[in-house]
């Protein structure tokens, strides 16, 4: 990229749209974040972020933009810039790629949100010779993105990478993609919430008793940091459990592909990342094979929510040979 060419990453999800623009040494310029709320159901669902890209360009003071990255939730078709199935958008089969290039007159790249975010942490992170990288991000849900021979994966369906549904406990715990005993049944947030509420209930963690009372939409992984802080050893119990199931599931991709990076990050990761770290090695210990786990590196990302805006512009300089 030239010193006067720009790039624009966009985060859509379900519940907000980040837009950034980035200069050709990948730092962000400008930053422009809109609640989507009820969005969805207009008719016109690109409005709203056409209208968030235009803002951040105007906040960066209109430059020359050469492209846009998407990271859109859930499988996309990457080749034709389709988003395939959004449930929480309520998109199927939307050419979102095609509508804002049409738009803007520029190369529109679409891919995975998390996928992307992966892709970010590990270009711009201090591992980024390595060639196979695993990305894992603990939150509401667990996603996942894989990256083999420095491209992403995308599989036969363009869904591959889902971290979160790998089988841990046959007949365990519904999941919410109708399987049971998931990853993501027994440790995302929502898991660790509800064994969190039980103690609640018995009883059994007063600070969490005072903090929250009975509303378990207020047990946020910064509540839960909080009550460990505070000597709630139940409640550290119940987070490690969960980190050393998603360490289980990580030691399993180590197996497999034989990555020389993870990747942590999400919710969980910022808020809890020393026990995850710690749980995560315990369990790859334990369960990856002693030749494999030699070659990786766990590490945790340190982009934060910028993180799927950044891998979208980066994919969009590397599709466009800027990079
Ligand atoms: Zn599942």
């Amino acid at each position: 990229m030239k010193s006067d060419e720009f790039i624009v990453g966009v985060d859509v999800g379900g519940t907000k749209i980040l837009s950034v623009v980035v200069n050709n040494e990948f730092e962000i310029v400008s930053r422009c974040r809109k609640k989507t709320k009820g969005w969805v159901k207009d008719t016109n669902p690109e409005n709203k972020i056409i209208q968030t890209i235009e803002e951040s360009v105007e906040q960066a003071g209109n430059p020359k933009i050469v492209g846009i990255g998407i990271g859109a939730p859930g499988p996309v078709d990457p080749k034709n810039g389709i988003v395939i199935n959004t449930p929480n958008l309520g998109w199927e089969n939307f050419p979102i790629a095609d509508i804002l290039s049409k738009h803007f007159a520029v190369p529109v790249v679409l891919d995975n949100d998390v996928n992307l975010g992966t892709y970010a942490e590990w270009l711009l992170g201090k591992n980024k010779e390595a060639k196979h990288v695993v990305g894992v991000f603990p939150g509401t849900g667990i996603g996942g993105g894989l990256i083999v021979n420095r491209k992403i994966v995308h599989g036969a369906s363009g869904g591959a990478g889902e971290v979160g549904h790998i089988t841990l406990q046959i007949d365990g715990p519904l999941c919410g993609c109708g399987k049971r005993g998931c990853l993501e049944a027994l440790a995302s947030r929502i898991a660790i919430t509800r064994e969190i509420a039980a103690l609640i209930l018995r009883g059994e963690s007063t600070y969490l008793t005072d903090k929250v009372g009975t509303d378990v939409s207020k047990i946020r992984s910064s509540v839960i940091a909080d009550a460990i802080d505070h000597g709630e050893k139940k409640v550290e119990d119940i987070v490690r459990k969960a980190a050393y199931l998603t360490g289980v599931a990580i030691a399993n991709l180590i197996n497999i592909m034989s990555p020389e990076l993870v990747i942590l990050g999400g919710g969980l990761i910022e808020a809890l990342g020393k026990i995850y770290q710690e749980e995560i090695q315990r369990a790859v210990k334990e369960h990856a094979m002693p030749f494999l786990r030699k070659k990786v590196s766990i590490e945790i990302g340190k982009l934060g929510d910028d993180a799927v805006a950044l891998g979208a512009a980066l994919l969009c300089a590397k599709k466009n040979d800027k990079l």
